[in-house]
């Protein structure tokens, strides 16, 4: 049996502790066995890139530069391969899975670009005489803690930028889906790193994830996942005077106005809910709709749920596939229970299916007749079901939207500027769509959101620096 081991100090560490990687789409199929690091690990880990960090801090960001490009060329030109074992593993289709891969080496590629462009300021002093320098520095080891459900791009958005600013990094994936996280260190430990800058240590949150946390060596933590751990994790780091970066969950409005475009709205709702099986943070999980369009719109979105099809994730005719795992499919289909009993209406789908593989499927579910203070509204599902909730304007279409403890995408379907252009202004929310869905975003530009969703600065583009770097203030008198 081949275990796929964790990255420690430049070598891959051996370990008796194994967990298997099984196929959500076929749980027959074990796509890999994956070494589950102990508590010295991860310590070992740890120390390593502590060690590691001030050479790698001083390093001319040339070097940097040129070891994140060749991560994001092999990591593009091996998109077929890693997007398949990415689909294996999640349950993502395939054309998914690939196109998360491809963002993944696009991702490596900008933060190349961005190791060269760090820069910091000079400005003049209120005291002749004096020079201020504003000088932009690594932060230390950091400490990466990412969730299953985008499993290369999200380690991709964090380990670039924290390579590219020079600091260290100990990632910890998911241990529910190793297999691309460890894909991406066996490429990382081949691209020219000295050794324990990078480290990979898989296994439990409770324990790896834990310890990362715990430790006075990492200096800063970088994760995203559920709300509950996301905000455990931010309290140890406050107490222990650490920096944070928190992206939670999502309840992502999108509005549907009486003026818009059917098409383009059941287009929307359709990939933002329902695309990945509703496992994005960014999916459109609530679908505020005027009530001029209502019905035209429900018709047409039963009509085009009822085309998409369930299936394995790496057959080519499917749609939509499996959820990520059992435990997940139990959380769907009773939060599909409770929108039920909360009065809600069941017009499409929401049940297991049994399909030629055992998997874990489930048909895509959509709610109508449902308010904006049931559960299946306020509390982030994690799945494909999405609710419909009829209003009579505008106002009360953004009043509805607003109205949530969370803030990470919102959008809008309309033909109207003046409502597109005001609901840009008014959206609580990190990140605003127009005639788009709430999920898919650019990999350039800043990801994350605001109240509940999102805490420390944003992740992605260059805007990344403000997690991954900190800021000096020098003064000099020639
Ligand atoms: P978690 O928040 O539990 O896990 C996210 C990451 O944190 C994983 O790597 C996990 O490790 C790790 N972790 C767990 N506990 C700790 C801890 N005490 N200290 C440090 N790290 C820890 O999310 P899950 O993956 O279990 O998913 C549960 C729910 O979270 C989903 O049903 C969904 O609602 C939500 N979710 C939201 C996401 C988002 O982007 N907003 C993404 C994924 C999930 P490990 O899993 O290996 O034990």
């Amino acid at each position: 049996m081949t275990v796929h081991q964790n990255f420690i100090a430049g070598n891959w560490s051996q370990t008796d502790a194994v967990v298997e990687n099984i196929n959500p789409s076929d749980t027959r199929d074990i796509v890999g066995h994956y070494a589950s690091a102990d508590r010295a690990a991860v310590e070992s880990a740890i120390e390593a890139a502590h060690t590691a960090f001030p050479a790698w801090a001083r390093v001319s960001p040339e070097v940097r530069a040129d070891i994140l490009d060749r991560v994001g060329t092999e990591i593009l030109a091996r998109r077929d391969e890693l997007g398949a074992l990415l689909s294996r593993e999640e349950g993502k289709i395939l054309s998914e899975g690939v196109a998360e891969a491809a963002r993944a080496g696009r991702v490596f590629k900008f933060f190349a670009g961005e190791a060269l462009r760090l820069n910091g300021e000079r400005i003049t002093s209120v005291r002749p005489g004096v020079e201020v320098e504003v000088l932009r520095e690594p932060e230390g080891v950091i400490g990466i803690i990412t969730p299953w459900n985008f499993p290369l791009a999200i380690p991709a958005w964090k380990i670039a930028p924290a390579l590219a600013y020079g600091n260290t990094v100990v990632f910890k994936p998911a241990e529910l889906v190793p297999g691309s996280g460890w894909a991406l260190a066996e490429i990382l430990s081949r691209a020219g790193l000295p050794e324990g800058v990078f480290n990979l240590v898989i296994g439990p949150g409770s324990k790896v994830g834990q310890a990362m946390v715990e430790s006075p060596k990492v200096r800063g933590i970088s994760f995203t996942g559920s709300v509950p751990t996301g905000r455990r994790i931010g309290v140890a780091c406050f107490e222990m005077g650490k920096k944070v970066q928190l992206e939670l969950g999502g309840k992502n409005p999108l509005i549907v106005l009486a003026d818009a475009d059917l098409e383009v709205a059941a287009n929307a709702i359709i990939n933002g809910a329902f695309f990945s099986t509703g496992q994005r943070c960014t999916a459109s999980s609530r679908i505020i709709v005027e009530s001029g369009i209502h019905d035209r719109l429900i018709e047409r979105l039963v009509d085009g749920l009822a085309r998409l099809r369930v299936g394995h994730a790496l057959k080519p005719d499917s749609h939509i596939g499996p959820v990520v795992n059992a435990a997940q499919l139990e959380q769907d289909l009773s939060y599909i229970k409770l929108g039920r009993e909360e009065g809600g209406r069941l017009v499409f789908g929401g049940e297991r299916l049994q399909r030629e593989e055992p998997g874990h499927y489930l048909s895509p579910a959509l709610f109508t007749g449902t308010d904006n203070s049931m559960r299946i509204n306020r509390e982030e599902i994690f799945g494909p079901v999405a609710s419909v909730i009829r209003v009579e304007s505008y106002e009360e279409a953004v009043a509805v939207a607003n109205d949530t403890e969370f803030g990470l995408s919102s959008g809008i379907c309309t033909t109207s500027l003046k409502f597109a252009s005001d609901f840009k202004h008014r959206s609580a929310a990190g990140m605003v769509m127009v005639n788009l869905p709430t999920a898919g975003v650019d990999y350039h530009v800043p990801f994350g959101g605001r109240k509940g969703s999102s805490y420390g600065p944003r992740e992605q583009g260059a805007y990344a620096r403000e997690f991954y770097s900190v800021v000096k203030t020098a003064y000099t008198q020639p």
